[in-house]
């Protein structure tokens, strides 16, 4: 069985890629490289262009894909990296609501004069094809963090492609096992590795792929002369942690889908948001704000904490952050399933639902 052998199931691939070659004596995992030079005369020179610790990951993710994949620091460098594709004064098209960090990268590049952003729904073509007139970059986020908005991907790469613009997709909710937009014609996929790829909320990494080389290079490019480049330990974690991305997805997706039922009918529940697949449910809770932050703070098994993607379950009203706009709700929750006992998850929550509506 070769591990590279594109007709195995993406859970399978991600076990075996970027594992030594198999040779009596061999060790079965990568070894990390802490260095920051090489000896002169040797295809690696200095460890921010390359490192060899960085290589088996980025093989892995790009073969996952179906491109070549950059390993960033974080996932807003990656992210950066990729909006960087458009020119100086360049239009980048982008939904309303998008990841909150990435919204703020992209309103100062346009305050600043260095992109033109234009904003417009992507559930409405009409309007994206009129928005894509003279388009440098379109951003797709599919489903949209917190609002979980399902965006046609296939469609919109499409149109992308048409207009003459570099279609990015920030894959970080879904990962590859779930959807893979290069193969439905996406240019480029971002991703925070620090989420479900690496999936122990113990780094913080991103990573770009793309099956296009100038964009490959250019990319790469950007990543050395800006230098927002991972550590090789937190790149060796990252893979080990993307070991068993295939069965914390199947069982976190499985117990999301378990909670949505119950939630649905939960008294304390106004409003659910769930695409029907994957592993991040928003709730609105009744009672506003003061209701929902009740919830964080009654939880016992839910960590209330940003971020998502971990083994460990995590719940935020996202609107405590002061960088999250308007359009997201102030009473609505963001539910991170992890990997623990459904019934334990649904028990705990059940019971912090309840007493947040006792004012
Ligand atoms: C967290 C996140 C990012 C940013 O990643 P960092 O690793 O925190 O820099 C980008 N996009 C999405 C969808 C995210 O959830």
């Amino acid at each position: 069985m070769s591990p590279a052998d594109d007709e195995l199931h993406p859970g399978t691939r991600v076990v075996h890629l970027g594992r030594p070659p198999h040779q009596p004596g061999a060790p079965v995992n990568p070894s990390i490289v802490p260095t920051s030079t090489f000896v002169a005369g040797g295809a690696d020179v200095y460890a921010r262009p390359g490192n060899p610790t960085w290589e088996p990951f980025e093989h892995a993710l790009g073969e996952l894909e179906g491109g070549r994949a950059l390993a960033f620091g974080s996932g807003m460098a990656a992210v950066s990296a990729a909006a960087h594709l458009a020119p100086v004064g360049g239009v980048v098209v982008a939904p309303p609501s998008v990841y909150n960090t990435t919204s703020t990268l992209l309103d100062e590049a346009h305050a600043a004069g260095r992109l033109v952003v234009r904003r417009v729904d992507l559930a409405d073509l009409d309007a994206v094809r009129d928005a894509l007139d003279g388009a440098d970059l379109l951003w797709v986020e599919s489903p949209t963090n917190p609002l979980l908005e399902v965006f046609d991907v296939t469609e919109l790469c499409r149109m992308a492609r048409a207009a003459g613009a570099i279609s990015v997709c920030d894959n970080t909710f879904s990962t590859p096992i779930l959807q893979r937009p290069i193969e439905v014609g996406c240019d480029v996929v971002v991703h925070s590795v620090t989420k479900y790829l690496a999936g122990h909320s113990d780094l913080l990494m991103g990573a770009t792929v793309t099956a296009d080389d100038a964009l490959h290079d250019r990319l790469h490019r950007h990543r050395t002369v800006h230098g927002a480049v991972p550590s090789p330990f937190d790149a060796w974690l990252a893979l080990r942690g993307m070991r068993t991305l295939q069965v914390r997805m199947e069982r976190s997706c499985s117990s999301a889908t378990t909670l949505v039922h119950r939630l649905n009918t939960h008294p304390a529940v106004e409003r659910l948001r769930y695409p029907g697949l994957g592993a991040v449910i928003s709730i609105e809770v009744r009672g506003g704000a003061a209701a929902a932050s009740r919830v964080e703070e009654l939880v016992r098994v839910w960590t209330p904490a940003t971020s998502l993607g971990g083994v460990e379950s995590l719940l935020e009203r996202r609107r405590r952050q002061p960088a999250e706009p308007d359009v997201v709700p102030e009473n609505l929750v963001r539910l991170s399933v992890g990997i623990e006992d459904v019934g334990d998850l649904w028990r705990d929550l059940d019971q912090a639902l309840t007493a947040s509506q006792q004012a």
